[in-house]
């Protein structure tokens, strides 16, 4: 797809709200990058690199990976060629501190964000959704057993690998994951507001309505 202006966005919501599913959904029809740090980091774990070794106990324990490693891993994916059309980025940033940083690795970049869109759901709902999620750890792909289920029980629909429950999906990570989220990552939402550049979206709809909001909005900016 070709466009004069890059589409650069971060997708902003409290863990299991649907970041994964939109961001797949967003990418696909819009042509950008997907860039989830959380995938970064799962695969830099499975596959035993210094990275894996040095954020797998933060994520464990369900706590964020130091500023220090993540805004590095962030700031050399956005360099490569494959930015040019636009990202998403999903699960960065997740603290003030990150969100500034972006803005200076923006700048060197000569590119700026194009929208902010934050998913926004209760924590009841955000809990009794996630001891339904499955994952596919080779290939990142996310599964709900209640509204999103593979084809075949258990199984990846893209790799054909055996879909699990993330270790910091059990309850009291996960309730960790929550409080940080609110504490560090949700004054983020106020952050943007001020920049004019944030969009809100209610994820407890269904999949398809969230996105065909997300859609009409962003095709709107491109339209700007
Ligand atoms: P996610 O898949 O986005 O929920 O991320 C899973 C885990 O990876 C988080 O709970 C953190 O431990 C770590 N992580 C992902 N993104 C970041 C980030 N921007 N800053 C710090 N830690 C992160």
């Amino acid at each position: 797809m070709n466009r004069n202006k890059a589409l650069n966005i971060i997708l902003l919501g409290p863990p299991a709200s649907g970041k994964g599913t939109q961001s797949e959904l967003i990418c696909n029809e819009f042509d950008i990058v997907h860039i989830s740090t959380g995938d970064m980091f799962r695969a830099a774990i499975s596959n035993k690199t210094e990275l894996g070794l040095e954020a797998s106990s933060y994520i464990q324990a369900g706590k964020l990976v130091p500023d220090s490693v993540t805004n590095g891993l962030v700031k050399e994916r956005l360099a490569l060629d494959d930015v040019k059309n636009g990202f998403l980025l999903d699960g960065f940033p997740r603290t003030v501190n990150q969100a500034d940083e972006l803005e200076s690795i923006l700048s060197s970049l000569n590119t700026s964000l194009t929208a902010v869109i934050s998913l926004v759901a209760d924590d009841d709902e955000l809990i009794s959704r996630i001891s339904s999620r499955r994952v596919c750890l080779k290939c990142g792909a996310s599964y709900s057993l209640k509204n999103k289920k593979p084809k075949v029980d258990n199984i990846c629909d893209n790799c054909s690998s055996t879909l699990v429950q993330r270790e910091d999906d059990k309850e009291e990570s996960f309730k960790v994951r929550l409080e940080d989220y609110q504490k560090k990552t949700f004054p983020l939402v106020e952050y943007y507001k001020k920049k004019g550049i944030l969009y809100e979206v209610n994820a407890l709809l269904s999949i398809d309505e969230v996105f065909d909001q997300i859609k009409d909005f962003l095709k709107r900016k491109l339209d700007e």
